[in-house]
């Protein structure tokens, strides 16, 4: 099996949601001194590239533990958004490249993968999927829907409506992508693959996203 990696790097202090925590993830353990190596994670759940569960935003929702790993693996739509301007919101007009995509996994490429950093324009400008693109996404019967943006309905008003619409419906969503040089190639015939850690509970999860074929 060959891999293409979507995921985006974790490390002490990267870029992250700017409502949540910062990233921690000192070194609290060192060669020769201890005579191991060890790290520490303090982060939240959505840091990362990372997938959102119903828990969090609907009060009593799936959380990520509750679906079988099968659900995370599937066949991939890459819909290259790269051409719309910052803070663009994605809606039906722009989804309609994607062609048929029922039962598949939407993958949204805007291009903000490359712009990961502690910046304004990185937290706040990304085009984001509206509540109508959610909706098109809803009854289209497409399974999930992933970003290259630590947030799916961007930082304003509508975030919570596009998150409520997507997970309302079941269809979980994975943040934080970054479609690095030669995704395209490799997407032909490819699965698409991101499994959460086992966290009964959890609203979400971390997660390596992958792009797989044999
Ligand atoms: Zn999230």
């Amino acid at each position: 099996m060959r891999f293409f990696d979507l995921s985006q790097p974790l490390f002490d202090g990267c870029p992250n949601c700017h409502v949540h925590p910062p990233v921690r993830l000192p070194r609290t353990a060192d060669h020769p001194q201890d005579g191991w190596r060890m790290e520490e994670f303090h982060m939240a759940s959505h840091t990362g590239t990372h997938l959102d569960a119903p828990l969090h935003k609907m009060a009593g929702g799936a959380s990520i533990d509750a679906y079988p790993l099968e659900t995370f693996c599937g066949e991939p739509v890459i819909v290259d958004l790269t051409h719309l301007e910052a803070g663009h919101p994605i809606g039906p007009a722009d989804l309609e490249a994607a062609g048929a995509c029922s039962g598949k996994i939407l993958l949204l490429n805007t291009g903000w993968g490359h712009k990961r950093a502690k910046t304004e324009e990185w937290i706040h400008r990304s085009p984001w999927l509206s509540p109508a693109g959610a909706e098109w996404v809803v009854e289209k019967d497409v399974r999930a829907v992933g970003i290259d943006h630590f947030s799916i309905g961007g930082t304003g008003n509508e975030n919570a409506a596009t998150h409520e619409i997507l997970l309302g419906n079941g269809v979980w969503v994975i943040e934080e992508l970054c479609f690095r040089e030669g995704w395209r190639e490799f997407a032909e015939a490819a699965s698409f693959m991101a499994l959460p850690l086992l966290v009964p509970g959890f609203s979400g999860s971390p997660c390596r996203a992958v792009l797989m074929k044999p």
